[in-house]
């Protein structure tokens, strides 16, 4: 193997190195994390759980917990009967500080009448194997393979590794994933390299993305700057 290839190749031992070294270099801030932030909240619903959840796609983190924050001092508690009940101008101008206003008022209100047809779908999740619990959430409106994944990974403590953007980029740079691998060959390449140990799981997806947020940025990353540049495949 020449040095070229080995710098691109990854193996069981190689990602625990890295998730060593992102370990030293990283405190993990969970309040920056929606999940995270809304756990702080007295026992948060899963219903309020997966709502923050969709509150974040295609936004930051920060806009979505502000988004969070205003349904929550509205409603208190954060009900599928209540969402469901608000006019939706009036939800829309709740979340609109998460962007794509409309869009999201009509995911949240088909999520709230799915749940209420069936009113056992959380238990049927949280009791199911990974797999199983993964296709259930994906069944759900406005839940897709990255909502569903966050979701199991660090609500339900369930094995898979959800890709965020920023881990998309920074796992690619490395040459952890190929230019062709998609979500999915992501997803289960890194459930395998760390034997889907539910805790590895959850600080490599964390530290991936304060790495990707404050390193390896989408434009310019800081190279000279990076603890990983030594295993970077990007380098070459
Ligand atoms: S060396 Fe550069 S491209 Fe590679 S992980 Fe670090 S910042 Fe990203």
């Amino acid at each position: 193997m020449d040095n070229s290839t080995a710098l691109c190749a990854w193996n069981r031992d190689r990602v625990l190195k890295l998730l060593d070294i992102l370990l030293n270099r990283y405190t993990i801030d969970l309040s920056e994390f929606v999940v995270g932030h809304i756990s702080t909240i007295e026992k948060p619903s899963y219903f309020e759980i997966l709502v923050a959840i969709i509150l974040s796609q295609n936004t930051s983190d920060r806009n979505a917990i502000k988004a969070f924050k205003n349904l929550k001092n509205s409603l208190g508690l954060i009900t599928p009967e209540k969402i469901i009940k608000l006019p939706d101008d009036y939800l829309a101008s709740l979340i609109k500080v998460a962007g794509l206003t409309y869009r999201r008022v009509r995911i949240l209100k088909a999520l709230a009448t799915k749940v209420l047809e069936t009113p056992d779908i959380f238990s049927k999740i949280e009791n199911a194997e990974p797999e199983h619990a993964r296709t259930l959430l994906l069944s759900l409106p406005g839940v897709g393979s990255k909502t569903a994944d966050v979701f199991l990974l660090m609500v339900l403590n369930k094995p898979t590794f959800p890709i965020d953007t920023h881990i998309d980029r920074v796992t690619r740079r490395l040459g952890l994933a190929s230019p062709e691998d998609d979500y999915e060959d992501i997803r289960v390449k890194m459930m395998n390299l760390l034997e889907n140990d539910v805790n590895k799981l959850r600080y490599m997806h964390l530290l991936l993305i304060v790495h990707g947020r404050n390193v390896c940025k989408a434009r310019n990353p800081s190279c000279s700057q990076c603890v990983l540049v030594d295993m970077c495949c990007r380098r070459l």
